[in-house]
């Protein structure tokens, strides 16, 4: 433990057996909720936080997404609201605030607290962000809403027009400081902070921990606590690890592409929840892997004996928690899966660390989804080896592959069964019938696959698994780096580049408005990322011309992000987006990603789903058993 002169740094000290989501002063009903999700034990930053927000202290967390820190934030301030709700003291006003930088994020959060919030009777959660409408907003908040996520310039707005009543705010969360500090939110956040009441909780969470953090820190909580995990670990060097670019969806595919493409012995898949066990189980079993689940549901006896299958060979495929993982020793064990990537660096250090025992190789794949390129970049931090890239094998990979087997299998059947009776069998009917053997055998090929095909599809080839090929832009990883405060884009501020020339993976576009049409940077990162889906951290250098505007954009844009930029306007004109031919251009703007809140145009109606959503899975029912070794 370090002392700093106003707070108290603690560093997550991991036992072997851990800490207990019911140690952690937790209200029963908000326990019900996260047992539901199949969570099993809490994330460092939710172990070291909870207990802290719970028990009334501020907090300064130095996490980024994909931590847990959501549930780390909500589940306290839930647990007060729970309280309060059963003393007849929880009003319609709000209680709880959250700020978050964007609006995917802050849509992101309000579901997530939705579902805390499940169990505790009478909660709303109304998510509050710029770049739509103000109606629907309006009438949630005049409906009145218990816990506000907002993005901070819509906040202001409704702040200003008498909309938001922030007088009986008890909890007030900064999430994701240091990116709202960067997107030139600070004026904001400080008129935000000073206008709510004094007697607030205030939980500030931040990847990195710049200056303008510690000011905001200083200068408005109370004796916060900070809180940050330690991640120093070493990885074995026998052991090779890459990763997938990948969405949500499109995991359980990849996961059987890889398998049936890499020669592997027994596999460990690691994911988040209970329930994620069994359902990757079961896709896995239904595409003809012999696979079978552990989590901390599971009787420890069972488990054992599961455990037991692996080792002799009975089954090929654990898909296991953390928790049920713990300890386990395999020497078979050749690859591990990160399906879902850990919620801290240790976590992918034990997860590795089940494969390359006693001397051998190993492989360790980990599926990164785009939101989670910054987990990445500090699991090569911590493990200080880089993860290198792989990418997804094709269908027609996997059909020659299993081309490969099935001659392989042919050519052992062949060579060891006793096949004399066999051969009279089909002799009598080439007799009988006048067949050629040819046709014979191959009734015989259909009859083992039981109607289904031995090779898929080749002209199925998806879109899905492109993009899961073509990985994230190079820079897209170094702008979510973690390098102290920096300018809007990471270490080269837009202001300082000269010539508008894109990053590497990027290129330049145009639109076709500009300075004279009265567009603003904001504007256009607004109109990108809410129509096209982008993140705003893929939009680069902004540089507004009198008569149109040149911004940076990853390299390729898919189909649908490009249908989606046709439609783009701004102000209500549409923006033209197309590539730009190169010309260089002067000066560039500093970006401010206000989502649009300043422009007056007009995003996306409703809440968007962030995009990414839960697994829609799922093997085709043609692939069925198609394995056959
Ligand atoms: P966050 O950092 O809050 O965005 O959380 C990252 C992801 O981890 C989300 O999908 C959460 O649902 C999930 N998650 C958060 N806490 C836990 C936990 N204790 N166990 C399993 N999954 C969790």
């Amino acid at each position: 433990m370090t002392q700093t002169a106003e707070a108290t740094t603690e560093t997550t000290q991991e036992t072997e057996s851990g800490p207990r989501f019911a140690d952690l002063g937790l209200d029963d009903r908000v326990l019900a909720a996260i047992q539901e999700m199949g969570y099993e034990t809490p994330s460092p930053i939710q172990a070291q936080t909870i207990p802290l927000l719970t028990s009334g202290r501020d907090v300064v967390g130095l996490a980024q997404t994909g931590t847990g820190k959501t549930a780390a934030f909500a589940l306290p301030a839930l647990t007060h609201m729970a309280q309060a709700h059963d003393a007849g003291e929880l009003g319609s006003v709000p209680n709880t605030l959250v700020l978050a930088p964007t609006r995917e994020l802050a849509i992101q959060v309000a579901e997530a607290f939705t579902t805390y919030a499940a169990k505790v009777p009478g909660i709303s959660v109304l998510p509050i962000y710029g770049g739509a409408p103000y109606g629907p907003q309006l009438h949630g908040l005049r409906r009145g809403a218990n816990v506000v996520v907002g993005t901070p310039g819509r906040v202001i707005d409704h702040m200003s027009k008498g909309s938001l009543d922030l007088s009986e705010i008890k909890h007030l969360i900064l999430d994701e400081a240091d990116e709202m500090l960067r997107m030139g939110f600070a004026e904001e956040v400080d008129k935000i902070l000073a206008q709510t009441p004094d007697d607030k909780q205030v939980a500030l969470f931040s990847a990195t921990m710049p200056k303008a953090i510690r000011r905001i820190s200083e200068d408005y909580l109370n004796n916060p606590v900070e809180v940050s995990v330690k991640n120093k670990t070493t990885t074995s060097a026998n052991i090779r690890q890459r990763y997938v670019a990948i969405k949500h969806h499109a995991k359980p595919e990849a996961l059987a592409r890889i398998m049936e493409t890499e020669p592997h012995d027994a596999v460990i898949v690691f994911v988040r929840t209970r329930s994620a066990t069994e359902e990757v189980a079961s896709k896995l079993n239904a595409r003809g892997f012999t696979a079978a689940a552990i989590n901390g549901d599971i009787p420890q006896n069972l488990r054992e004996k599961t455990v037991e299958q692996l080792k002799d060979g009975r089954i090929d495929v654990l898909v296991a928690t953390d928790v049920a993982a713990r300890g386990l020793d395999v020497e078979r064990i050749s690859h591990v899966f990160n399906y879902d990537i850990p919620l801290d660096t240790e976590s992918y250090v034990h997860r590795i660390g089940r494969t390359g025992r006693a001397g051998r190789s190993g492989e360790a794949v980990l599926f990164v989804t785009p939101r989670e390129q910054r987990m990445l970049r500090s699991i090569e931090k911590a493990t200080r080896q880089q993860v290198e890239q792989m990418s997804l094998p094709t269908i027609s990979d996997v059909n020659a592959s299993r081309l490969e087997r099935f001659s392989e299998r042919i050519t052992e059947t062949l060579a060891s069964e006793e096949l004399e009776e066999y051969r009279g069998l089909v002799s009598s009917y080439v007799t009988e019938h006048d067949t050629p053997a040819e046709d014979i055998a191959a009734a015989l090929v259909a009859m083992v696959h039981d109607g289904r095909p031995l090779l898929l599809d080749e002209k199925a080839e998806d879109e899905l698994l492109r993009e899961a090929k073509r990985g994230f832009s190079e820079r897209g990883r170094d702008d979510r780096g973690e390098g102290g405060d920096r300018g809007p884009r990471g270490d080269r501020p837009s202001r300082d580049r000269g010539p508008a020339t894109a990053g590497p993976g990027n290129a330049m576009y145009r639109i076709s408005l500009g300075r004279r049409d009265g567009v603003a940077p904001g504007h256009i990162v607004g109109a990108i990322a809410n129509e096209a889906g982008l993140n705003a951290r893929e939009i680069g250098s902004i540089d507004i011309r009198p008569t149109h505007s040149l911004v940076e954009l990853p390299e390729k844009l898919s189909g649908e992000q490009w249908a989606a930029l046709a439609k783009t306007r701004i102000g209500g004109e549409l923006i033209k987006l197309e590539k730009d031919s190169g010309a260089p251009a002067g000066g560039g703007f500093r970006k401010r990603e206000d989502d649009g809140e300043r422009g007056g145009f007009r995003g996306k109606g409703g809440p968007r789903k962030g995009g990414f959503g839960k697994s829609e899975g799922g093997f085709k029912k043609k692939d069925k058993k198609a394995r056959w070794h």
